[in-house]
């Protein structure tokens, strides 16, 4: 908008205003001049064409006074000539007829400005002119403002087009911006939100950075002891983090980096260096030049990120700067490190004995041990319970390692003496060497702690170092269990029977329940590759239940169509023993299948009775109590003490089929063997050999009064049908 004073003045120019005058009478011009040549300036023409011809000429006047009556041409047409050629000179007309339409019309459309009847005193005219003129005055000011205008508007609108230019432009940066703010915010909303961070806020153009006062005090200055320098901030950071800092902040900039993101150690007032996180984005312009990064401090020591007990970094911050060391050391390939996952030894117990706070105490103990055998550029980490972890820095090897966790040893397991008790530590430790190349820190770590749970199952006090191919094999372990579960639902387990032969008679008398899987694309599955570990993880007890069932109801579907008394062994597992259910699920079997329960055998190996002798006679009384007869299978390979024989009420002793097949070449198992049947006959129990391949072994195992046998002689496990059709066509 034109600022302008508004308020109208009547300027008369140098030397007064010019007037014309036109009369065809001479006296009459002489009057008009006489009255105003002292205000004015006056020309005088006796014609309408002597006037026209002076203003062609390049005459200027302000004002033109003209006489209505004259000879050639009407005063009014003359104004209408004169209006068109200088539209700005006021035009008055002297007349002496008021009411013509003529003038009326003319002073309507503006031809006009003004009459002055005649005969007029030389005061009316002053007034008439004066008024005239101050309307030549308004008018005249009143052009100039409207050209101002035009002029203004004209600059207006090109302004505009450039303003439009540039408020679409700024309205994208701005776009642009909020955007950049929403991620900035996004990522830093929780950190400044929960941590109570410093923020800086670095204008690249100035190349001057503004801190806050949090930012300030966590390095212990105050507000006027930290510059705006970049200086104030880089020459703080520990000369070691230096680098990687340098790097992260060019990553970010070229826009590697989504965000810039480095921990590091800042140098407090009182000298010590102080681990930060330090965070932030780049506000950058269209062609993607940062032009301010801002972002927060973390102090890493606070509230949060070290553990309340120890005092010692959580498995957040412990990964943060394994990810740190992983990075930097892909720029340098001589670096090795290692992480450590450490566990105290049945800790449970010390807490479980001395209570929670004891057991506190001895934690924080253990922390400080640990804390002190590292140096300080390792990272020990606390992760809540008993579970530690330490990132080795640098080492050269593997076996730097190894004296570290030695060194550790040393330090920890010492006896840690509450109240004059001492509670002795151990530790289980898994290790993970960055030889193994890792990109990502929870990989590295889940390493390490899959590690020290392989050595916390040899039994604890124990360390192991990562092994690619045995947690291979866990993870295809994993992947079995997953798979065993998945075919008991689809109904892929099948029960083979093996035949029981009696010695004497070389008849059936029974069958052994031995379970294989049918798989979908293996084929059969043998029980030994699969029931180690369904012991392991315990689906076990869901498998034997199962084969109780199924050999239960088909023995006595057998029995029915075949009209023979069969009897059935089923293999119970050592883990399903001492579990109280068992002897609900063995009764609801027979009760289910209408077996009797003399016709039912379960089979038990001794390692399984001797784990816990007392609670096995107590299983096996019950069990005998219901009828079931007992067998103590591959006897012989475990304790093989024949003195536990008589502890156990068991009917039947399996003479483990390893003894069987070496008598042919071994005369001392032939004499092994005897005494076991002697033994066992004059104990009262019947003698089954398992194993029997040849003439020889039934011939031989006849001679020394064993009673039972089965073997691949007589027959291998088969479906039941095929056992049936044996049984008939016998
Ligand atoms: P086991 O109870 O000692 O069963 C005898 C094993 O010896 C069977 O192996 C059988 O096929 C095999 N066998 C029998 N006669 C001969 C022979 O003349 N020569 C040879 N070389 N082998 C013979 P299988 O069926 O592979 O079972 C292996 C083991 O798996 C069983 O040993 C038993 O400990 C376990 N098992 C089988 N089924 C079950 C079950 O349902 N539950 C449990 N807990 N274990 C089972
Ligand atoms: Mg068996
Ligand atoms: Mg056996």
């Amino acid at each position: 908008m034109v600022e302008r004073d508004t308020e109208l003045r009547q300027t008369p120019p140098a030397g007064g205003y010019r007037i014309l005058l036109v009369d065809d009478e001479a006296a009459n011009l002489q009057l008009l001049e006489r009255a105003l040549h002292r205000d004015f300036q006056t020309e005088t023409f006796l014609s309408a064409d002597a006037a026209l011809t002076a203003l062609d000429k390049g005459a200027s006047f302000d004002l033109a006074l003209v006489d209505q009556r004259m000879p050639g041409m009407l005063g009014i047409d003359f104004l209408s000539r004169v209006r068109k050629t200088h539209p700005r000179m006021m035009r008055l007309l002297l007349t002496a007829y008021t009411e013509t339409e003529d003038l009326i019309a003319a002073i309507n459309c503006g031809e006009v400005y003004r009459y002055i009847v005649k005969p007029w005193s030389p005061n009316s005219l002053h007034v008439e002119i004066n008024q005239a003129l101050k309307q030549y005055e308004l008018e005249h000011q009143r052009d100039q403002l409207l050209e101002e205008l035009a002029r203004a508007n004209n600059a207006l609108r090109s302004t505009n087009v450039t303003l439009d230019e540039q408020v679409r432009s700024r309205t994208r940066k701005l776009a642009d911006t909020i955007d950049t703010l929403h991620a900035v915010y996004e990522r830093f909303a929780l950190a400044i939100r929960g941590a109570n961070d410093g923020l800086w806020d670095w204008d690249i153009v100035s190349n001057t950075i503004d801190f806050s006062s949090r930012w300030k005090s966590m390095l212990g200055y105050e507000i006027d002891e930290v510059g705006n320098d970049p200086s104030d901030w880089l020459d703080r950071i520990h000369p070691d983090d230096r680098e990687l800092f340098d790097a992260k902040l060019k990553a970010h900039s070229k826009g590697t980096d989504a965000q810039l993101l480095v921990e590091h150690r800042m140098l407090h007032k009182d000298g010590e260096y102080r681990w930060v996180l330090c965070r932030g984005v780049a506000l950058r312009d269209r062609e993607g030049q940062p032009l301010r990064l801002a972002g927060s401090q973390t102090d890493l020591t606070e509230h949060g990120f070290l553990d309340r007990l120890t005092g010692l970094p959580t498995r957040s911050v412990f990964l943060d700067r394994l990810a740190i060391t992983i990075e930097r050391a892909r720029r340098r390939t001589d670096r090795f490190f290692a992480v450590l996952s450490v566990d105290v030894d049945r800790f449970k117990v010390i807490n479980k004995l001395h209570g929670r706070p004891i057991g506190d105490l001895v934690l924080k103990e253990i922390a400080k041990r640990i804390k002190r055998t590292f140096r300080l550029a390792d990272t020990v980490g606390h992760f809540g319970a008993d579970h530690f972890a330490v990132l080795l820095d640098e080492i050269a090897d593997v076996s730097d390692s190894l004296r570290a966790v030695e060194r550790m040893r040393a330090t920890v397991e010492c006896p840690v003496d509450v109240d004059g008790c001492p509670i002795s530590i151990d530790l289980s430790v898994g290790i993970a060497v960055s030889t193994s190349g890792y990109e990502r820190a929870s990989d590295m770590l889940a390493d390490a702690e899959t590690a020290r749970r392989q050595a916390q199952g040899k039994g604890g006090r124990c360390s192991m170092i990562f092994d690619e191919e045995v947690n291979t094999r866990s993870v295809a372990q994993l992947q079995l269990d997953q798979e065993l579960r998945e075919a008991l639902v689809r109904d892929e387990f099948r029960v083979f029977f093996q035949p029981v032969v009696s010695l004497a008679t070389e008849r059936v008398v029974g069958m052994e329940a031995l379970i294989r899987w049918q798989h979908p694309t293996r084929g059969l599955v043998p029980p030994m590759d699969f029931i180690p570990l369904a012991e392991k993880t315990g689906f076990i007890s869901e498998i034997d239940n199962w084969v109780m069932f199924e050999a239960c109801r088909r023995t006595k579907e057998l029995q029915e169509s075949t009209g023979i008394p069969l009897t059935v062994s089923v293999n119970v597992s050592g883990r399903v023993l001492h579990q109280h259910v068992l002897i609900d699920k063995v009764e609801g079997a027979l009760r289910q299948s209408g077996l009797e329960a003399s016709r039912l055998t379960l089979e038990i190996t001794e390692t399984a009775l001797i784990e816990d002798v007392g609670a096995s006679q107590l299983l096996l009384s019950e069990i005998k109590r219901l009828g079931i007869r007992l067998a103590l299978d591959d006897f012989g390979t475990g304790y093989s003490s024949l003195g536990y024989l008589n502890r156990f009420p068991v009917d039947i002793i399996k003479v483990d089929r390893s003894f069987v097949s070496n008598m042919e070449n071994e005369r001392h198992t032939v004499k092994i063997v005897q005494s076991i049947v002697t033994l066992a006959n004059s104990l009262g129990k019947d003698v089954t050999a398992e194993g029997v391949e040849t003439q020889e072994h039934l011939v031989l195992l006849r001679d020394m009064g064993c009673q039972l046998a089965q073997g691949f002689y007589f027959s291998k496990p088969i479906p039941i049908e095929a056992l049936r059709k044996k049984l008939l066509d016998l």
